[in-house]
Parts: structure tokens; C-alpha cells; sequence
């Protein structure tokens, strides 16, 4: 199915770096947008090219969560070799956000939403945005985006305990909050927290789903809104310090 959309006519191996010549780096921000044209490109323009499609989307999005939004374009960013003035762009992205926050802590899911302080999933609304921040604290190791980090993990304690199982809305997702979180600052607090929702998961969702006091997801069986993402972070609570919230925390 693959090979009809993607053929491969690329060599075996592609060099992996960063543009080094100006006409790298030209070509990387030139080159046109056909899936052709951009399959053929070597790796350096075109991760140079992700970069700038993810700086320009930035400029658009009008969501600020972690699967449509603002914290899901900083977090994949963060991925990437930035520039000095790239770099503030990101920071200066993420603390607009921590301080428009609704006084609750928790995050608007957009930009036009400003007064709704309802959802506290990682699509939309603080955990997402608490995964972000993590990583942030991570590669910039400012101690703001560590408090920030911390207080959206105590929206997600107090209000994130949701009537889905699943990854993107549901108790799984938010439960990967709290891992991040024991990850960054071994603080077994946060381990607690993640066991807690994930024993709630196991001792109860299949009962509370069968009575209709909870939603099995529109996809029931999928990763990211069913039981599938509970499977996932069961295995992961075998081993908390290396779970990673899947697709995401890489
Ligand atoms: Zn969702």
C-alpha cells in the first residue's frame, strides 16, 4: 500500500546533519512542495525546511494544546537545532502561554477560547501543555518552565481524573503527566500520582465503562482513546523511568 504513494527512488543511506553551505540552505527553504521533490531532498535542507514550516505554522495555529496547537509545534521544535534568535521565538512562545493561563493554572484549548476553563486532556489543556513544558525545562533548563511544568501537573492531579481511559482525553494520557514529571525531578510524589491513576484505571474503568459511568471511547479498542492506551501505559508503569507518552516524548 506504502510503495504506491512513497516509491523509494532515494539512495540507500542519507547524510544526517544540519544545512552547512549557504546553497544548502538556500535550497532548503526554496525547494518547491511536491512530496516528489521533497523525498529526493537530502536530510539537511529538508529538516531545515521542517523547521521553518513548523516556525511559520506557529504563526497560525489557533490552538494552544499539545495534538492541534502551540505546544505540539514548541514541543517537535524542541527537537530541532535552533538558531540563538529561534530559540527566544520558542521561550517567548511558551511564556506568553504560561502567562495567559487561566488563573486555575490550567490552559486555554485556543486562542479564541480565552474564558472556557473545561478541558484538561492532552489534546487540549494542561497536561499537553505540562509535557511541553517538561522539555522545555529540559533543553533550556529554565527554572519558570519547571514551576510552570509543575503547577499545570497539579490541575492535572485535582481535575484530570476524566471519564475517557485513553491517550489524547482520557485518565491514560494524563497519568504520562505525572511520569514527565517523576522523570525530571525523581520527586516520588509524582510516581505516586501516576500509580494512583493507573490502579484507578485498572481496578475500575472496565466496571465503570459496562455500568455507563464511563466512556469507553469513540474508538473503543484504539491507542489514543481506548483501552489500547491503557494497555500502553500499563506496560510503561512496569518500567516509570523510561515511559514515554507514545508519539510524543521522544
Ligand atoms: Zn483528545
Amino acid at each position: 500500500m506504502a510503495v504506491r504513494f512513497f516509491q523509494n527512488p532515494m539512495p540507500e543511506f542519507i547524510p544526517e546533519a544540519t544545512p552547512s553551505t549557504p546553497q544548502e540552505q538556500e535550497e532548503a527553504l526554496t525547494v518547491g512542495n511536491s512530496l516528489t521533490k521533497l523525498l529526493a531532498m537530502p536530510h539537511a535542507p529538508l529538516s531545515e525546511r521542517l523547521k521553518r514550516a513548523a516556525l511559520d505554522l506557529k504563526e497560525t495555529a489557533m490552538y494552544w494544546g499539545a495534538a492541534h496547537g502551540l505546544a505540539g509545534i514548541m514541543h517537535v521544535l524542541m527537537d530541532m537545532e535552533l538558531k540563538p534568535d529561534e530559540i527566544e521565538d520558542v521561550k517567548g512562545t511558551l511564556k506568553y502561554m504560561i502567562s495567559n493561563r487561566f488563573s486555575s493554572g490550567n490552559y486555554p484549548a485556543s486562542e479564541d477560547d480565552r474564558k472556557s476553563d473545561v478541558l484538561v486532556h492532552w489534546c487540549h489543556g494542561a497536561p499537553g501543555i505540562a509535557l511541553t513544558l517538561v522539555k522545555a525545562a529540559k533543553v533550556f533548563g529554565d527554572k519558570e518552565f519547571l514551576d510552570a511544568a509543575m503547577e499545570a501537573g497539579e490541575v492535572v492531579w485535582n481535575r484530570g481524573l476524566l471519564k475517557k481511559v485513553g491517550i489524547c482525553h482520557g485518565i491514560s494520557g494524563n497519568a504520562y503527566v505525572f511520569l514527565s514529571l517523576y522523570q525530571l525531578t525523581r520527586d516520588v510524589k509524582h510516581l505516586y500520582r501516576a500509580k494512583a491513576f493507573a490502579c484507578f484505571l485498572l481496578d475500575r474503568a472496565h466496571k465503570l465503562i459496562s455500568g455507563g459511568e464511563m466512556h469507553g471511547g469513540d474508538r473503543p479498542y484504539s491507542l489514543f482513546e481506548g483501552k489500547g492506551g491503557m494497555a500502553y501505559l500499563f506496560l510503561d508503569m512496569i518500567d516509570p523511568s523510561l515511559s514515554k507518552f507514545p508519539a510524543y516524548e521522544l
